[in-house]
């Protein structure tokens, strides 16, 4: 790792200065980065995308089998794209200033198998992992559909093989119910912010679950580390894996078709504006390029985290990525916000697709919770707090006028606009937990959500 950076010249950038004071921030691209360059600079294959979505389809008939919950789609993890016209109008209204275009929710918390966007790339990365055991086994052939693995043949080489992760909690959700499932010896180390409820359920389902005095970097590292030293164990790297952004990276094709479907024009003259909430970064990073793979010049996609862990906008900002945490700047690195208390960024997101995250907006935990509250009280629908991170950003482009110009973000094509917030967990959330975030974001509302 590079020497620490010399603070005091760092903190001459403005945004940084605003970002080690814990402050709310929003700060974006100088002019638009074309995106087939972007993407070529990014040295990643876009075929990726494409062989991900390939694996979810050979997977499909396993998961229709294995989980009652992805029957009604035959056994595909997708989630709805729901209008949420209420929420824009109140937000229009507190904030005094009223959002033009339509206002959006990807409802990545009601995705199957473990109700997060992590069944997108941490799910993808073990199917991956099965599929090549059972192959080089010569189990399984290039034809087959995955239901193979469940045969006693496929079952004795998985159950030989070890699945590790390090996890603030969703990805091990995501990974230990699939791994289990699968017949993998699954260990998922778990940072001491994760919540009981999730340890418990890895254990019920056989799960070995590890719980580390330090915090997620701690985690990652120490899982690493015991797969270092058994080559029969596969660890699943959040901070670097290109499998994991792979999965990810299926979600642009896949909303692509959603708001065709809904009769929505995405070009220039009608843009789309993704808000994505951030913590290592491999999720938001995975959907970006896949997006921007869909979509090109007309999908904005912006990257909001806690102004207590702006790793990604910290480590961007600087050019210093992953050799900067937000410790360095005297941030403590705690949210409320699960899945977002990352100290340091994935050096695969920040340095290779950089030029293709359009802006980065920071947010207190408490009008997270309170956005949170809010989007219990105008529709209905409950998602856990970091899920609602992104609903800063829209209105943090309307203040920016020099986003707007330079990006041709004129009044007539906002008028036009597809503003997605992806609320990124929730629906494996406990009940009783679920309704004290709910309680906890109400009282907050008057509060920090005002004109
Ligand atoms: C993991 C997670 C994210 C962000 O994904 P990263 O890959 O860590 O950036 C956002 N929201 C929730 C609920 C998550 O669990």
């Amino acid at each position: 790792m590079t020497q620490l950076p010399d603070l005091e010249q760092l903190l001459t950038d403005p945004v940084v200065a605003a970002l080690a004071r814990a402050e709310e921030t929003a700060w974006f691209g100088a002019g638009p980065v074309d995106t087939i360059e972007g993407i070529k600079a990014s040295g990643i294959d876009p075929e990726l995308i494409a062989a991900a979505r390939e694996r979810f389809n050979r997977f499909a008939p396993w998961f229709a089998e294995r989980f009652a919950d992805t029957r009604a789609t035959h056994g595909i993890l997708e989630s709805p794209l729901v209008g949420i016209p209420d929420l824009q109008e109140e937000l229009g209204r507190r904030f005094g200033t009223v959002l033009p275009g339509k206002l959006w929710l990807k409802r990545d918390d009601s995705l199957p198998v473990s109700g997060s966007i992590k069944a997108r790339g941490g799910i993808h990365e073990v199917l991956e992992v099965a599929e090549r055991l059972a192959t080089e086994a010569g189990i399984m052939g290039p034809g087959d559909d995955a239901r193979v693995l469940m045969t006693p043949a496929a079952q004795e080489v998985l159950s030989a093989h070890g699945i590790a992760v390090g996890s603030t909690g969703n990805l091990g959700l995501s990974i230990g119910i699939v791994a289990s499932e699968l017949g993998f010896n699954t260990t998922v180390h778990m940072s001491l912010d994760a919540r009981a409820w999730k340890k418990d359920l890895l254990r019920s389902r056989g799960v070995t679950v590890v719980e580390h005095a330090g915090n997620f970097s701690d985690a990652v590292e120490a899982g690493r580390k015991t797969a270092d030293e058994d080559p029969s164990v596969w660890f699943v790297d959040d901070e670097a894996s290109l499998s994991l952004f792979a999965g990810y990276s299926v979600a642009g094709s896949r909303l692509a078709g959603q708001l065709k479907a809904l009769d929505i024009t995405v070009d220039a003259q009608h843009p789309l504006i993704v808000h994505l909430p951030c913590g290592v970064g491999g999720g938001p990073g995975g959907v970006t390029f896949g997006l921007k793979e869909a979509f090109g010049d007309a999908v904005h996609c912006v990257f909001s985290e806690p102004t207590h862990s702006p790793c990604m906008s910290l480590g961007v900002r600087t050019g210093l990525h992953d050799a900067i945490s937000v410790q360095d700047i005297g941030l403590d690195g705690k949210t409320a916000a699960d899945g977002l208390a990352v100290g340091r960024p994935s050096r695969l997101v920040g340095e290779h697709l950089q030029q293709l995250i359009d802006g980065f907006v920071t947010v207190t935990d408490e009008r997270m919770k309170a956005f949170q509250g809010l989007v219990h009280d105008t529709e209905g629908i409950d998602i856990e707090p970091s899920a609602a991170a992104g609903f800063a950003g829209p209105w943090r482009i309307l203040e920016n006028q020099d986003y707007l110009t330079a990006y041709g973000l004129t009044p007539e094509a906002m008028a036009n606009a597809t503003h997605i917030v992806w609320a990124t967990g929730g629906s494996m959330v406990p009940k009783e937990e679920m309704a004290a975030y709910v309680a906890e974001g109400q009282s907050l509302i008057d509060q920090v959500l005002w004109s």
